[in-house]
């Protein structure tokens, strides 16, 4: 059984399943109005190796991440751009899943754009502004926190020292400093959408909490994010739930900062460096393995030597891949674990990883675990026990492709349209979809690789 620290109640527990052996997931996606930076890219590879993981382990897994392609930050970044908000989020969520496919990460596989969802949200703020919840100013309308017993659950303060805390806001019309917004009235000339409560559009904490529910459903099980996002973006979109009394995420999942020079990484204090920029300029699996060296929870430090650290270690398993023509598991999605054949040293080493794996996401056991096999497979192999050494480097291959991180025996690396169509692929082959895999395999021969089946998925080689 997986366990996680919930966030919420501060305790690792059993991952809670609406649906016995399904795990329903929603992770917030990004505001596209900039390069995504480096706290992005760690979100995105912690709950990429959650996904896989628990995909690996038997489980049904839908996962959900949203885009924000409405917000003031997109406005601004038009105004300033002097282009429109649409080529703004155009231009912004390319560069956004070019990084996402760098770095490895399978698609969501659903991802709602907040514009789409606009009338659903609409009808969620109607029936607050009816309830006495909500209540409009001159320039939108608000949510009242004091009709929700229990806010600051996620904030771990009660509402009288949140209140005592909060700043002090221009907007006089706000009956609390911590009441948030739900509508903002648009401006002449700002993108806006017609509601009874007059031209606008929806704020961020509302968008989230309608795209969940509305693709989950009541009581989905987990919702994650950096810690940046507990308070006050999941108290607030909590807040709504309970006030439109729907059951909410079950479980929360909050992963720790990204430190840049010892500085909280956020693109809003200005230490901006890209994701984009580390991507571009090193192994896009040196970050992957720098993730999952650390605890998800723990504060990770990002700089070329940090990196460059990972890459050396990654060149070790470079190194192994090449001496047992390991197969390239790049883009693999890896199902159900069982299917490779776990026997003997394999099957130690397999139990050793799920046990930490399983608790609480502990990669950094599991992957010095993993390492050691790496120097066994090396030692048995000099030894000339090579049937022993394969098995073990082939279970190192697999256990490290659970997590997303896959070896090159070859310096082909694998480009992004390439393991896309792996991916695709797979999941035509687990739908049995025959006649789209076959075509997805023509393609891929197409593109000059040899195209072999296995039971954890397709693997591709150069001839
Ligand atoms: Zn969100």
């Amino acid at each position: 059984m997986i366990r996680l620290y919930d966030s919420v109640h501060g305790v690792v527990r059993d991952l809670p399943m609406r649906e016995p052996g399904r795990l329903s997931i929603y992770s917030c996606g990004p505001t596209v109005y900039s390069l995504p930076h480096l706290g992005h890219g760690r979100q995105t590879l912690v709950w990429d190796v959650v996904r896989r993981w628990s995909t690996f382990r038997g489980l049904d897994v839908h996962f959900v991440s949203n885009i924000t392609d409405i917000d003031d930050k997109i406005i601004a970044r038009a105004l300033d751009q002097g282009t429109s908000t649409s080529d703004v989020v155009a231009r912004y969520e390319s560069e956004w899943w070019e990084a996402m496919t760098a770095l490895g990460a399978a698609m969501p596989d659903d991802i709602p754009h907040a514009t789409d969802w606009v009338p659903q949200m609409i009808s969620l703020i109607e029936s607050f502004v009816e309830d006495g919840v909500a209540y409009q100013t001159s320039d939108g309308v608000y949510f009242d926190v004091s009709r929700v017993t229990d806010y600051g659950l996620l904030a771990g303060q009660p509402l009288d020292s949140l209140r005592a805390g909060a700043r002090v806001e221009a907007n006089d019309e706000k009956r609390s400093p911590l009441d948030f917004v739900l509508w903002k009235n648009a401006k002449p000339g700002e993108p806006s959408w017609p509601a009874p409560f007059g031209e606008g559009r929806p704020g961020w904490h509302t968008e989230c909490v309608v795209m969940s529910l509305g693709l989950l459903g009541d009581g989905f099980d987990l919702h994650v994010g950096g810690l940046d996002l507990k308070f006050p973006h999941h108290e607030n979109e909590r807040a709504q739930a309970v006030a439109a009394n729907r059951p909410f995420a079950q479980h929360w999942g909050h992963h720790g900062w990204v430190m840049v020079d010892q500085m909280k990484m956020s693109s809003s204090l200005g230490n901006f460096t890209s994701l984009t920029d580390l991507l571009g300029r090193t192994d896009p699996r040196a970050y992957r393995l720098l993730v999952l060296r650390s605890h998800y929870r723990s504060p990770i430090e990002v700089t070329t030597e940090t990196i460059a650290d990972a890459e050396r270690a990654l060149a070790r398993l470079d190194t192994l891949a090449r001496r047992f023509e390991l197969p390239s598991l790049a883009g693999a999605t890896l199902e159900v674990g069982s299917n490779y054949r776990w026997e003997g040293e394999a099957l130690d080493l397999y139990d050793r990883v799920a046990t930490n794996l399983d608790d609480d996401l502990n990669t950094p056991p599991a992957v010095a675990q993993l390492f050691e096999a790496v120097g066994l497979a090396n030692t048995l192999a000099d030894r000339g026990a090579t049937s022993e050494a394969q098995s073990f480097a082939e279970a190192v291959n697999v256990l490290f492709a659970s997590m997303g991180l896959a070896l090159h025996a070859s310096d082909d690396a694998l480009d992004p349209l390439s393991a896309d169509l792996v991916a695709r692929r797979d999941a035509a082959r687990s739908a049995k979809d025959w006649v789209g895999a076959d075509k997805l395999r023509d393609e891929l021969v197409e593109h000059g690789w040899v195209v072999e089946d296995s039971a954890a998925g397709t693997f591709i080689r150069r001839p």
